[in-house]
């Protein structure tokens, strides 16, 4: 029987999810492991196993938002949960005056909807054990504002300020809350079907390298917490 804590990352399949699976594993956690896409998530369970943790997987679309709280709250049973990453999220590029007000909706309800029910799903059990660690991953995005990444960049500041609130009112209980808003990072989410974007990926963080930051703000004293972070290129922002 392990000892280990856990951490529940969602958007594990891939990009930062992947290397917080893996970088988490390395740190002693045992990893539960959320995206749509079975395969990318058995290979990354395999890869935090090969890390000496536990790995579990669930395969889940976080746009059916309501489902969430039942399905996570079913995945992480009576173990308990110790850490959550809310990293699953849509890219997306288009003009806000052209956008179809349906794509619109969907960018909100996945990078907003969905970290909401993911954070109220965990949020009784860690009440009951007067901890716990959550980290969103929002975007400079959220800050800046970049020609065709309106929709997503008014999702990631609405996800600084979901956080905001959750930080204020769930501190009484011992739970942390804690923003990751990255720069550029070379992941495949600037190869999706709802991101047209040329950029030069040679200058962009690797996902490692966000992960390890994500790492050392879990890993801080549970008496301190890291409230917010951006992790930019050093080479700069684009
Ligand atoms: P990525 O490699 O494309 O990963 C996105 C992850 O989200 C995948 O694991 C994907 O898994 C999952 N996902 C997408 N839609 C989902 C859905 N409907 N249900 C469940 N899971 C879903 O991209 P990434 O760059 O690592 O992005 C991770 C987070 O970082 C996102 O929130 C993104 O906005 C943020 N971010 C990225 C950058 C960057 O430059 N890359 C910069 C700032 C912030 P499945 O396809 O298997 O479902």
């Amino acid at each position: 029987m392990s000892n280990s804590p856990r951490a529940l990352i969602t958007g594990a399949s891939s990009g930062i999810g992947r290397a917080t699976a893996i970088a988490l594993a390395e740190a002693g956690y045992d990893i539960l492991l959320v995206a749509r896409d079975e395969a990318k998530l058995a290979k990354v369970a395999g890869e935090v196993e090969g890390k000496g943790q536990k790995a579990t997987t669930l395969s889940l679309d976080l746009n059916d938002v309501e489902t969430i709280q039942s399905k996570l709250q079913a995945f992480i049973g009576e173990g308990g949960l110790d850490v959550l990453v809310n990293n699953a999220g849509i890219g997306y590029t288009g003009r806000l005056a052209e956008m179809p007000l349906a794509d619109w909706q969907q960018v909100m309800n996945l990078n907003v909807g969905s970290v909401f029910e993911c954070t109220r799903a965990v949020l009784p059990m860690m009440r009951k054990a007067k901890a716990g660690t959550i980290v969103n991953i929002a975007s400079v995005a959220a800050y800046n504002a970049f020609p065709e990444w309106g929709a997503y960049g008014v999702s990631k500041a609405a996800l600084v300020s979901l956080s905001k609130g959750f930080a204020v009112e769930e501190r009484e209980h011992g739970i942390r809350v804690t923003i990751v808003s990255p720069g550029a990072v070379n992941t495949p989410i600037w190869d999706t079907d709802t991101v047209d974007a040329d950029f030069d990926k040679a200058g962009m963080m690797t996902p490692e390298v966000v992960a390890g930051a994500i790492v050392q703000t879990v890993l801080l004293p549970a008496a301190a917490v890291v409230e917010e972070i951006r992790v930019m290129p050093s080479g700069g922002a684009f």
